[in-house]
């Protein structure tokens, strides 16, 4: 199965509102809660696309009790190093078209705890096939953390994805064990290489060239609605899909990654491996909830997207 991590997981609360009134009493009807952070959208799409996934992290408080549920509910199987202090709400105000968004910045991790949850991930290794390490660290965590995580997982012979931004992505980018994939945005790109990237072949192509890619095997650049650009060992590919009616594009990138997982897996053939992460993007687009998709609509986006060898 695949071992789907989340150092910072949250209840994410949506409160839809008609009218927002600042200063004033807001009352809302329609509450949502999930279970939110980037590796539980992947662990979800994972659930989706029927594979075997374990979702795993740190958490704490009746807030991670609640996010325990929830994964139960949806038939996620779980084990996460428990904390003694409460995990995160994430509170969105969709107002007006738009999305007012409140974020607690969640517990702080000590030491002893990082220190625990990497015997964690340690013990449970030899029962998965492949990681995803998906989002932001903690307070109280070095930014080498995820970096010491794919060195372990190296150790074990386990590819492990990495979706992660900043000081993080960048120390386990500039260490010598490298992680199997990568999956940057443009921004998250362009905040890695200090560059304001532009989105044309020629310039894509020169900058996952850079050296700090070197022995990645997978360098998915996603570029949103105009899919992604890939370098893969020393090839590189333009991946293009068709325009589709949005309805919620958060998570996108999770599900890309959680498709990237499946795919990886299941030993697809490099063109499969980017159509299937393309798809998995997609479908979640297509869908209100973040990190879901409708499965039955795979086969038919699958068939719509394009990789171009460059
Ligand atoms: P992130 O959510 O990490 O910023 P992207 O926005 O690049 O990631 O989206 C990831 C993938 O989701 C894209 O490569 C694409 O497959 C799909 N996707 C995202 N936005 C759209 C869109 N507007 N139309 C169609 N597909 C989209």
């Amino acid at each position: 199965m695949i071992l789907a991590v989340t150092m910072n997981p949250s209840v994410d609360i949506s409160y839809p509102l008609a009218d927002f009134k600042l200063d004033d009493v807001n009352r809302v009807e329609h509450v949502r809660k999930t279970a939110g952070g980037k590796g539980l959208n992947v662990a979800r799409v994972i659930r989706q696309m029927g594979e075997g996934v374990l979702a795993t992290g740190v958490l704490g408080g009746t807030i991670g009790d609640y996010i325990i549920q929830e994964l139960t509910k949806s038939n996620i199987e779980n084990n996460f190093l428990k904390i003694n202090q409460e995990s995160r709400n994430c509170i969105a105000i969709l107002h007006d078209g738009k999305q007012t968004e409140i974020l607690e910045s969640g517990p702080t991790v000590s030491a002893e705890n990082g220190a625990a949850f990497l015997k964690k991930f340690q013990v449970l290794l030899p029962d998965v096939s492949l990681v995803t390490i998906s989002g932001s660290l903690p307070k109280g965590l070095e930014s080498g953390f995820y970096r010491k995580m794919v060195e372990i997982g190296r150790e074990k012979r386990i590819p492990v994805i990495v979706d992660a931004s900043g000081e993080s992505l960048r120390q386990v980018l500039l260490h010598h064990v490298k992680p199997f994939a990568i999956k940057p945005n443009i921004a998250e790109l362009s905040q890695l290489l200090g560059v304001e990237v532009e989105q044309s072949e020629s310039s894509l192509k020169q900058l996952v060239a850079k050296e700090l890619f070197d022995g990645i095997e997978w360098v998915v650049v996603s570029l949103g609605g105009d899919g992604a650009f890939v370098k893969h060992g020393s090839d590189f590919y333009r991946v293009t899909i068709p325009a589709i009616d949005v309805v919620n594009p958060v998570g996108s990138g999770d599900a890309t990654v959680a498709g990237l997982a499946v795919a990886l897996k299941q030993n697809q053939s490099v063109p499969d491996v980017l159509k299937t992460a393309m798809t998995t993007g997609m479908l979640n687009t297509m869908e209100a909830g973040t990190g879901y998709i409708d499965r039955s609509k795979f086969s038919r986006f699958f068939e719509l997207v394009e990789v171009r060898k460059i």
